[in-house]
């Protein structure tokens, strides 16, 4: 009787070790620049079908990163999960993540849209592109990027500011494209073409080219979404630039993320990486923001669908992060504030 309930007690607390360590290894944290509305439900999914627990903290990248080099190797956090390729290049570049060798992140993200040094992956696809005032614009009047800093649009563009990441990469993309001397005159034709001063986000320039203030400006396709969501009856519509011959595509870029360098439960996170990048969750991830599945083999939802489809510019996007300084100093030199 005795020795068997000191057996009892052994196992329970042999159990109780094995346990804890399960509980342990069957967790993964994540911080984020995505809030917690878009990535709730994903980890929530991920959780009903494996088990494993996903902690998060949101906040924006700027803080984030600071706290990821602060905490070092004490830090919690397996997975940094932000948007931009500029923001993970330069979080790579801090030493704040780790390589990954996977195959199924290799198979299911194209390799432009991922770091070729294998540090962060892109998990959904973000296009920026040209939205015009449908009362305004003529037919063959809209053509490329470039094309925008070309007389047929003195004084009809609408800009948001240059201190925004998206555009930032935007021209470091056209630096990667044209280099720089080209890049330079083209935001210079950009800036002499304003009709106004730059917008602080992209749906104020929209709502400014829907008010007849001007005829044109470059945005992310999922603020178009949203817009148009609340205000059907705008006189807006999408073109998608740089689609003919041998011109390079549309701009795109990513939210992304990678697995920290100090990460505790390493196998854990890149699990949840790839079935982030399964075509199982690429629609949760990407269509509850309007965004695009950066899996190529995943349909995209009906209200993105429904825009059309585009050829993507396809140099692969950690030269927005490469290029950034360079694009924010020659937007200064060229004006564009
Ligand atoms: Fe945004």
């Amino acid at each position: 009787m005795k020795c068997s309930n000191s057996m009892k007690f052994l196992l329970s607390g042999a159990l109780l070790v094995v346990m804890g360590q399960a509980a342990q290894a069957a967790e993964v944290v994540v911080y984020s620049a995505r809030n917690e509305q878009l990535i709730k439900p994903l980890f929530d999914a991920y959780t009903k079908e494996t088990g494993v627990q996903v902690k998060f903290i949101t906040d924006k990248e700027g803080p984030l990163m600071a706290r990821l080099k602060a905490e070092g190797r004490n830090t919690p956090a397996d997975i940094l999960l932000t948007v931009d390729a500029g923001n993970l290049w330069q979080a790579a570049q801090e030493d704040l993540l780790k390589p990954v060798d996977s195959q199924a992140l290799k198979t299911n993200i194209p390799a432009y849209l991922r770091d070729p040094g294998n540090q962060w992956f892109g998990l959904s696809v973000r296009a920026r592109t040209v939205i015009y005032n449908r009362n305004k614009v003529k037919a063959g009047e809209l053509t490329t990027y470039e094309d925008l800093a070309g007389p047929t649009w003195k004084g009809r563009l609408c800009l948001r500011t240059s201190k925004k990441v998206y555009n930032q990469s935007l021209v470091a993309m056209m630096i990667a494209e044209h280099g720089e001397e080209k890049t330079e005159q083209i935001v210079r034709g950009w800036v002499a073409n304003l009709a106004t001063d730059p917008f602080p986000d992209d749906t104020k320039a929209m709502e400014a080219v829907a008010a007849g203030l001007c005829d044109a400006t470059v945005v992310n396709t999922y603020y178009y979404g949203r817009l148009m969501e609340k205000k059907p009856n705008l006189p807006l519509a999408i073109y998608w630039p740089n689609q003919k011959g041998k011109e390079t595509g549309v701009h795109v870029n990513i939210s992304g993320a990678g697995v920290t360098k100090f990460a505790k439960n390493e196998r854990e996170a890149i699990k949840l990486l790839e079935w982030l990048s399964s075509s199982k969750a690429q629609n949760l991830f990407a269509d509850v923001n309007m965004e695009y599945p950066a899996n190529r083999s995943v349909m995209w939802d009906a209200t993105v669908a429904a825009w059309g489809n585009f050829r993507q510019n396809q140099i692969n996007v950690s030269e927005a992060g490469k290029l950034q300084t360079r694009a924010v100093m020659l937007m200064d030199r060229a004006g564009y504030k």
